[in-house]
């Protein structure tokens, strides 16, 4: 028997000291379970293996090899003056040589040594008669030996490797031969692989099958825990309360706007409405408040659908029954921008409004709290500020979070746990409404925010005009840049964006970033130097400073820069109306809801708009291929809908993620895939549906 279980730490296992468990920290890996749901993001297959003269340059490859000659070490200085060693051996089987570069390996001397036979596995150098191979990975190779034909690639961090990690994982193992996840029955019904078997056989894979057959049943797994931790929180805020307010009457805010809702913010307006006054017709403010479920609502809608002032009737409605809103957004700019917007609303219906923001100052900063306490302001508006302890409300009636996929649901959950004392010495909570501008189909959305009731705006506001997009190649770069320079003459201004990865399911690493960041820094500087020497060009990326990005973002929106050079756009939701050309540079390097996101920056005025995606993969014409570059290209040319182009995207995708890891920490599975297992998302979903159903009959 182990000497640990799966809740120990890791540093119970062999081979793990305090320095090394801090490493593993980096990785999110504090106890044994971490370490075994630490999985692979993939396998080598190394079992493949081939002879030395079947070798071609440029192949990753497996071979096993007997070391010919001694190894040899020279000491070099590297390019930046550092000193450091070269090993050379040559290794060979009975059809030709290798010659093997490692660097600072010395003690390989008594590792690689004439005449053992190691597997090795890497990038094939050299040419195909002199083959060679730079830091191969190498296994000893005994006859009769079984080594692993799939080994396990983890995503790592400094200092640990592969090699540390499936040792570890091995160890870990051990704990779980006894152990089980998920009830028996559920395990039977769905056919699913025990536990410790889908643990072994997801780290240490025999065949591709068995593979596969595991990481299917992690996935139910992850997602079945997903979704009852979401049913759990939905059943725990059913049972705080808020305040409930009476039906206001909505003419006099619908008469105040110099355009009519469309059907779809009619809509979401009656829902929110709804689920604050529980649909209890009153017309009198009530002496004594009473108490309501809170409401717990989702708005999604495309760019541009008009959510902002869904929320602001929202908030008229709050204040109409003497309570306080507030409404917070992911950065300055945007506070800003939704103050200044809302600020003449409000006044016309005297709403006391407020922006408390990072850079709000000190002496004004007290005022505003104090006012906000005393229940003087009505309104306050503001970003990651609004969630301070010192932030207090009288009578908190509705908390909105605009952009809420900017925010971890730590951080929504925090404003919407900002309380008050009731007359009966309970906690109110305020109504919460959260507001994404990232459209997802629709079953998808019911699934992943099952904690939330949603309203979908799935309409523009009419007279939109369409972006025309364009899906072009290098040969008409000159005609691109002449017609920058058109736009900008006319008084227009430009993005461009620039990608920082090699391919778009590629995990970053820091120092392809920085060579991406340097190469978008270059192409900035030869648009400013070279192609329009005249034009006023910033660039901003993403790990500048908030406030030098605030700064360069205003700047633009101000209209005081022509071209906005950036890596992804950075501010989301930023209304630069002016703006009326988007180029996107490498655009087969973006997914779909990516390049729909960027598009709509753009066609925001009144101004024609134009988004042109540029890729070296378009030779002339743009073709029907089957290239999915080709394929989403075409996609974005003939779509407007965020919906339907989402719905695209998770159909394209093959393994990836629909959401991208960064963006959307609270939906990062460790296993499960969004696009690829939505049978599993389904079979889960009901399931927790049982399960919860359940649970509240035996409360
Ligand atoms: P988003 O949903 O992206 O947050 P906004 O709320 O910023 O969109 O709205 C985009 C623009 O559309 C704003 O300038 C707003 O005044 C305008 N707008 C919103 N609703 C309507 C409507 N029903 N008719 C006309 N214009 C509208
Ligand atoms: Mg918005």
């Amino acid at each position: 028997m182990p000497s640990f279980t799966p809740n120990d730490s890791v540093t119970k296992l062999y081979g793990v000291s305090e320095a090394r468990a801090k490493l593993l920290a980096n990785l999110e890996i504090c106890t044994v379970d971490d370490l075994v749901r630490h999985y692979p993001r993939g396998y080598e297959n190394r079992g493949m293996t081939k002879k030395v003269c079947e070798l071609s340059p440029g192949e990753v490859a497996s071979c096993i090899l007997e070391i010919s000659s001694p190894l040899s070490s020279t000491r070099i200085s590297s390019k930046k003056g550092r000193a450091m060693t070269v090993q050379k051996v040559t290794a060979h089987d009975e059809t030709g040589s290798v010659h093997i570069t490692f660097f600072n390996r010395d003690f390989l001397k008594t590792t690689l040594v004439t005449g053992r036979k190691f597997r090795f596995y890497g990038m094939v150098g050299g040419s195909f008669l002199s083959p060679q191979m730079l830091s191969p990975a190498y296994e000893p190779y005994y006859t009769n030996a079984t080594l692993d034909n799939l080994v396990p690639i983890y995503p790592l961090t400094k200092g640990i490797t592969c090699k540390m990690l499936s040792m570890l994982v091995k160890q870990a193992l051990e704990a779980y031969k006894n152990v089980e996840s998920l009830p028996t029955d559920i395990i039977k019904k769905y056919d699913l692989m025990g536990l410790y078997d889908a643990l072994c056989a997801i780290h240490f894979p025999t065949d591709d099958a068995k593979m596969k057959e595991a990481r299917k049943r992690l996935a139910f797994e992850e997602l079945l825990l997903f979704q009852l931790r979401l049913r759990a929180l939905k059943n725990r805020n059913k049972n705080g309360r808020s305040f409930k307010f009476f039906r206001p009457d909505m003419t006099p805010f619908f008469d105040s706007l110099d355009y009519t809702l469309t059907g779809a913010q009619k809509n979401a307006v009656e829902n929110i409405i709804y689920d604050m006054t529980r649909s209890d017709v009153q017309t009198e403010p009530q002496i004594l408040r009473e108490y309501t479920q809170p409401m717990r609502r989702l708005v999604q809608g495309d760019v541009g659908s008009g959510k902002t002032i869904v929320a602001a009737a929202a908030i008229y409605a709050c204040v109409k029954n003497r309570a306080q809103a507030s409404l917070m957004v992911p950065t300055e700019i945007l506070a800003e921008q939704h103050y200044a917007s809302l600020l003449p609303l409000m006044e016309k219906h005297r709403i006391a409004t407020a922006l408390l923001t990072g850079s709000t100052k000190a002496s004004e900063k007290k005022k505003i709290l104090s006012a906000l306490a005393d229940g003087k302001i009505d309104l306050i508006i503001g970003t990651h500020a609004l969630i301070e302890d010192s932030v207090v409300f009288k009578t908190p009636g509705l908390a909105i979070t605009d952009e809420q996929h900017r925010f971890g649901v730590k951080q929504r959950d925090k404003l919407s746990g900002k309380t008050a004392i009731s007359d009966d010495g309970k906690n109110v909570v305020p109504h919460m409404l959260v507001m994404s501008a990232t459209p997802i189909p629709r079953t998808l959305a019911l699934i992943l925010y099952g904690d939330l009731d949603i309203s979908i705006i799935d309409e523009l506001p009419p007279g939109r005009q369409k972006v025309d997009t364009f899906a072009v190649g290098e040969s008409m770069r000159e005609r691109i840049y002449k017609f920058i320079e058109k736009l900008v003459c006319e008084g227009r201004q430009c993005y461009i964006v620039c990608p920082l990865a090699q391919n778009m399911n590629e995990e970053l690493s820091e120092e392809m970033y920085e060579s991406g960041l340097k190469s978008a820094a270059e192409y900035c500087e030869k648009l400013k130097s070279e192609i329009f020497p005249k034009l006023r060009i910033d660039f901003v990326h993403g790990k500048m400073k908030p406030a030098e990005k605030d700064k360069i973002m205003r700047a633009f929106s101000d209209g005081k820069t022509d071209i906005l050079v950036s890596t992804t756009v950075i501010e989301v939701g930023v209304n630069v109306p002016n703006a009326a050309l988007m180029v996107i540079e490498n655009a087969e390097r973006f997914g779909l809801s990516q390049l729909h996101q960027l598009r709509g920056r753009v066609g925001r005025g009144v101004h024609k708009s134009y988004c042109v995606l540029m890729s070296p993969i378009i030779r002339g014409k743009l073709a029907d291929g089957a290239n999915p570059a080709e394929k989403r290209f075409n996609i974005m040319c003939e779509n407007e809908s965020g919906f339907k182009i989402s719905e695209y995207d998770l159909e394209m995708r093959g393994p990836g993620d629909f959401f991208g890891k960064r963006q959307h920490g609270e939906l990062a599975f460790k296993i499960a895939d969004l696009a690829a297992d939505m049978k599993l998302i389904e079979e889960t979903k009901k399931l927790a549906d049982e399960i919860n159903a359940k649970k509240q009959k035996n409360i």
